[in-house]
């Protein structure tokens, strides 16, 4: 018999209604001889209720830590136990169960916990008695029985390491958008969603801001080869399915989609000595100070003196410039300069590795808009630049009609 895991993100779960309608999709799943585990998030924003609630506390320290998983973590049982109540409402049988109950154990960071080991064997007594158990995503337990979280939108990981843990055919990510997109479509108007994508465009997609699934899922799912689809539970459509290469029948397009972040910041420093030990101690107190260095420029030194280019996310700038000022002094470089208006977008597809030109048709297309490239890097399925963020939709437009990903007709 086959298997599936189905995680309904909190969009799909915001009203009772809306629940039902989860429970009839469950339903309809069932009636094609497939089994279902269902994997819930809290209702609509609850978590951020939740979350909120503990800022007006403001209390911090390091005993706060399981407190705050004790109280996110209810969103979810919430869920868990309205679905399984609606479902056995419409005749199917179905239990709730808590990420402690099913026995999802995780190390014990708080608020970021990481899955180390799941007991099937509940679960799999329930799927054998036809009965589809609904867990709640998101949480665990650690060693001690302590509640866990697995960071926000974590309940993308919970159904993926499930998926996995019960060989499931697929695990279905059902959110309120119909697919991954070639692009972001409030940007983009012809953005179209794609059928396919492979687990290593998805992560360079996904941590490039395409806020679509929990990056930790996305290598899960890659790791243990599950395919994941993401879908509507809105609207009836096949959505995108996310999967290993060689399982990708058809050849795939060079391209496949467009990232973009906009929120960077450019940092040069100019004039530094051209010696071994420069760029550690640039970048050294940078990282000291749990800044986060994206692209990193270092020009050939003309004259024994080059200059070395980073980037970082905007909210970090100004802490960045004042490091870099201070660091300046002490290794006797020339100039310190900024640029807080910056964005980065990258094109991203494995069949770039197949086909040459790329990089030179994308500086084509934006030459011919005058759009300036400030930096560049490349890897084997992605190649990135920064240019001035008063240019970036213009260039997102520009490239994704020039590779071909607009809808059409
Ligand atoms: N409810 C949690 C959150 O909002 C987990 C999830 O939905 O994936 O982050
Ligand atoms: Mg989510």
């Amino acid at each position: 018999m086959s298997l599936v895991v189905q995680k309904y993100g909190g969009t799909s779960v915001q009203t009772l209604a809306h629940i039902e309608n989860v429970a009839r999709r469950i339903i309809r799943t069932r009636k094609k001889g497939i089994a279902v585990v269902a994997v819930v998030s809290a209702m609509g924003h609850e978590t951020d209720r939740l979350d909120e609630l503990a800022k007006q506390l403001d209390v911090s320290g390091a005993h706060m830590g399981r407190e705050i998983d004790v109280l996110l973590s209810t969103g979810e049982q919430v869920t868990t136990a309205l679905l399984a109540m609606t479902l056995m409402k419409l005749g199917c049988p179905a239990k709730s169960y808590t990420g402690g109950q099913v026995r999802i154990l995780t190390d014990a960071a708080h608020t970021k916990a990481r899955i180390s080991e799941i007991n099937t064997e509940r679960l799999l007594a329930e799927i054998g008695n036809d009965c589809v158990p609904v867990v709640a995503g998101f949480q665990g337990v650690d060693e001690n029985q302590n509640i866990t979280t697995l960071g926000r939108g974590g309940s993308d990981t919970t159904a993926v390491a499930l998926a996995a843990v019960l060989e499931a055919d697929e695990c279905q990510i059902y959110t309120d958008v119909t697919g991954v997109f070639t692009t972001d479509p409030r940007m983009v108007e012809s953005a179209r969603c794609l059928d396919v994508l492979t687990f290593e465009e998805m992560l360079e997609l996904a941590s490039l801001g395409s806020r679509v699934l929990h990056t930790r899922a996305v290598e899960f799912a890659s790791k243990y080869k599950i395919p994941i689809r993401v879908l509507s539970s809105f609207e009836d459509c096949d959505g995108t399915l996310i999967t290993n290469e060689e399982d990708l029948a058809m050849e795939q397009p060079v391209i496949s989609g467009i990232a973009f972040m906009r929120d960077e910041a450019k940092v040069t420093v100019l004039g530094v000595k051209d010696i071994p030990g420069i760029a550690s101690k640039i970048l050294g107190p940078i990282s000291e100070a749990n800044i986060e260095v994206d692209m990193i420029v270092q020009n050939i030194a003309a004259d024994q003196s080059t200059d070395f280019t980073f980037t970082v996310s905007r909210q970090d700038y100004a802490q960045a410039m004042q490091i870099l000022n201070a660091i300046a002094l002490k290794i006797g470089a020339r100039e310190v300069r900024g640029d807080n208006e910056i964005a980065k977008l990258s094109l991203v597809g494995v069949g770039m590795r197949s086909h040459a030109g790329v990089a030179a048709k994308m500086f084509e297309i934006l030459s011919a808009e005058s759009i300036n490239i400030q930096m560049i890097s490349t890897s084997e399925i992605k190649i990135s630049v920064v240019i001035a963020e008063k240019y970036l939709e213009l260039a997102v437009k520009t490239l994704h009609t020039g590779f071909d990903l607009d809808q059409t007709g």
